[in-house]
């Protein structure tokens, strides 16, 4: 039996990518420079992999910024845009992902969406109308060289073919991407030649588009790739995540891998059947250590399940977490804060990979002692008082479906609100933070240093409250924030004040490039001991009589992004936090706050991998943001705000939500998401942005007014909202009062013409 490891979080223990990167592009280092520290943090990881006893190191998991970028940059698919400059490849590489390099070319990045349920963003393939490969892997090569040095066996990682054709976007007239695979495989078979040159043994070719429910057209050109592929004196592994591929696998067995490694933990798995249907010298490599969470894992539970697979597989037989362990932190021994019970209960990347050996060594030996005395823990953690709080179990039970919808229908809704709020036509609004300048920050941190008092942090988070009031006063926005100072982080922010969440000191995540989060652990009932927002909004609300909005972070996205207990069903977590919301949107409402923003930005990547499971998902969800925002009377008006443009798949979803008003990501694509608005005749108010905060450039009036007639056309006036595409923490305060200053005017002249 080998234990084995699919890929390592790269952004260091300390966040030391993140740190050489940024340098970088602030040409404070050289690119030798940079390429020197990534080379000790991939030595590092590979030690450490080692030394838990990973058998198998992985190579080319590493990436200075996406694996799927560096997927790319192997074949030499780089759009036109940045072949016209004397780059070098690293600077090709910067201006792909992000626009900028030191050597920039003034070139618009590609885009950045999400890694399939997960909250990491990869760089989307761009494909012209025809393939131009030229092959150059020598980065892997070179890291092959330098992982062999610390241990002899090795098994690089590769994005397969169809995942890699499946990611991308065909930008030409023809979006076909299938037309594209034949010469995709002659820059495949180049790297697998390459490969073989260098005498590598295993490959693993990562698949996770197996776990999808693929069409035919998809499926046989899976065939057809596999069949057409000479992996000459490679072994294969086909490597698939996130979802299971039971019903590939008939398929999958008739195709010249070596083995396949199967995530037997995210959906139920049929192990038997996966051994009974797939060829008899073949590896079978089990996803057993949960890569997408951290709690630690029931060892005695996972021998017992293991054990009669390992009778029958013997040395075929490979274990490694589900899935790369890139999701996850390094090193829960870093972890100062946390207390000794909590942290017996969870497991890092570090800590997976010694599991894998202590599973390994109970199998091979018959010896249970030590797994035993480590999985205590898990065991005592399901009877632990810390998990279970009765008083939130007993008000799940006493739910009625009257609980979780407002008392009235929108549209009764909608006039009390107008006679309320006395709002004018195209109302103006952001959407909840102001720019985080460094002072801010500073605050922040010297109060969690406790460097400052309670008292003068209070006074000083105050201080830019009232400076953002002022100044969206002189700008003269019709719906006002408080502008979010006292914000880290949208959902570590709640973490930090919600029972049953504990939050990390160094638990960092990469989400996209350099920027990494630290989701906060739910690890038991989730209750809100006391209130969280109030203080802030009624200050705000104190110092003007235009309606200041309450802004809170709804329960779907605080559940994608946290680490979440696997002890109880996602949506009774989901209610739960709903529940907490809703406390507190109780408590601003009996404070006269009469417009409240309950943000869902994650919404849609919560969606699982298989489209039958959409509807299932998507009910749990909307019902658990309906539940939170339901004890809102009919007059308060709720609003909802999520970031992105592309709203196909969940446009019924958007309208259970039955917010009030919605405000999304519109202004990239010209407001052209607003024909799929049109289809459904969404009914309640909507807010598409008119600026997009993403880039530094700044909107003038007319510009904003031709967006906002084109809106016209898809919405009523007396249900059109004037905003940003998204907060504003990233932009400095010059652009944003420029920005914001010509939107009101645009609204402004809109009114006077209607
Ligand atoms: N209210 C949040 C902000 O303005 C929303 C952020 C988001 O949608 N990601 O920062
Ligand atoms: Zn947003």
């Amino acid at each position: 039996m080998r234990i084995h490891n699919l890929g390592f979080p790269r952004i260091g223990l300390n966040r030391e990518l993140k740190f050489s990167l940024e340098q970088y592009w602030r040409a404070d280092i050289s690119a030798e420079e940079l390429s020197q520290s990534c080379k000790i943090l991939r030595a590092e990881h590979w030690q450490l992999q080692q030394q838990a006893g990973i058998e198998l190191l992985p190579v080319g998991d590493f990436a200075h910024y996406d694996h799927v970028l560096n997927t790319s940059l192997y074949l030499g698919i780089v759009p036109a845009r940045f072949q016209q400059h004397s780059l070098t490849n690293l600077d090709v590489e910067f201006n792909m992902a992000r626009g900028q390099a030191p050597g920039s070319c003034g070139c618009a990045a590609s885009d950045m969406t999400k890694w399939f349920d997960t909250n990491y963003h990869y760089i989307v393939p761009e494909f012209a109308e025809q393939l131009d490969i030229k092959v150059n892997i020598s980065n892997l090569i070179e890291q092959i060289q330098e992982a062999r040095a610390i241990q002899k066996d090795i098994k690089p990682v590769l994005l397969g073919p169809l995942s890699y054709l499946w990611l991308g976007t065909a930008t030409g007239t023809n979006d076909d991407r299938l037309r594209l695979l034949p010469s995709l495989l002659e820059g495949y078979q180049q790297i697998f030649d390459e490969l073989n040159q260098h005498n590598v043994n295993w490959l693993q070719l990562d698949e996770p588009i197996l776990g999808l429910e693929l069409n035919n057209a998809w499926l046989d050109a899976f065939k057809q790739a596999y069949q057409t592929l000479k992996k000459g004196n490679l072994k294969l592994l086909l490597t698939s995540y996130f979802a299971s591929i039971e019903q590939q696998l008939a398929l999958v067995a008739t195709l010249p891998f070596n083995g396949v490694h199967l995530d037997i933990l995210s959906e139920t798995c049929n192990v038997d059947y996966a051994i009974n249907t797939l060829p008899k010298h073949w590896v079978i490599s089990l996803g057993v250590i949960n890569g997408r969470n951290i709690w630690r894992t029931d060892l005695t539970a996972l021998y017992q399940q293991l054990e009669p697979i390992y009778e029958k597989l013997a040395a075929r037989l490979w274990l490694a977490p589900s899935c790369s362990l890139l999701h996850t932190p390094v090193d829960l021994d870093q972890e100062q804060q946390l207390d000794n019970e909590l942290k017996s209960w969870l497991a890092f990347a570090k800590q997976k990979c010694q599991e894998l050996a202590l599973l390994k060594k109970a199998l091979t030996t018959g010896e249970l002692a030590e797994i035993n005395a480590y999985s205590l823990p898990v065991k005592q953690r399901a009877h632990s008082l810390r998990i279970n709080d009765q008083q939130v179990q007993s008000r799940q039970q006493q739910l009625q479906d009257e609980h979780r919808q407002r008392s009235l229908p929108f549209t009764q809704r909608k006039s009390l609100q107008a006679s309320h709020l006395k709002l004018p036509l195209f109302p103006t609004t952001t959407i909840g933070s102001f720019p985080q300048t460094q002072s801010i920050r500073s605050i922040r941190s010297q109060w969690k240093r406790q460097e400052l008092s309670d008292a003068d942090y209070n006074q000083a988070i105050k201080k830019h409250i009232k400076d953002n009031i002022d100044k969206q006063l002189a700008i003269d926005l019709d719906v006002l924030v408080h502008g979010e100072p006292e914000r880290n982080d949208m959902v570590e922010y709640f973490g930090e004040l919600l029972s049953g969440i504990a939050v990390t000191q160094q638990a960092w995540v990469q989400s996209y490039g350099s920027r990494c989060v630290k989701p906060p652990i739910i690890f038991g009932d989730v209750s809100r001991p006391d209130v969280m927002t109030l203080d802030w909004i009624q200050y705000a609300q104190s110092l003007t009589s235009k309606p200041v909005k309450g802004m809170l972070t709804g329960p779907v996205t605080i559940l994608c992004w946290s680490f979440v207990r696997d002890d109880l069903p996602l949506p009774l977590v989901a209610e739960q936090v709903a529940l907490a919301i809703s406390d507190e949107i109780d408590d601003l409402v009996a404070n006269n706050i009469n417009i409240i923003q309950v943000d869902e930005p994650a919404i849609r990547e919560g969606m699982p991998l298989k489209q039958s499971q959409w509807q299932h998902y998507l009910e749990w969800a909307t019902r658990a943001f309906r539940l939170s925002c339901a004890t809102a009377p009919a007059q308060v008006q709720i609003h909802s705000h999520m970031c992105y443009s592309e709203f196909n798949d969940i446009l019924q979803a958007i309208i259970d939500l039955d917010a009030d008003v919605l405000t999304i990501e519109t202004s990239r694509s010209n407001m052209a998401v607003l024909n799929a608005f049109d289809d459904i005749q969404y009914p309640n108010d909507l807010g598409p942005g008119v600026y997009d905060i993403h880039s530094p450039n700044i909107p003038n009036q007319q510009w904003i007014i031709d967006l906002l007639n084109k809106a016209r056309q898809h919405i009523d006036d007396d249900r059109l909202w004037v905003n940003p595409d998204c907060g504003l923490k990233t932009r400095g305060w010059e652009e944003t009062t420029i920005a914001l200053d010509n939107m009101v005017k645009a609204a402004k002249t809109l009114r006077a013409a209607v």
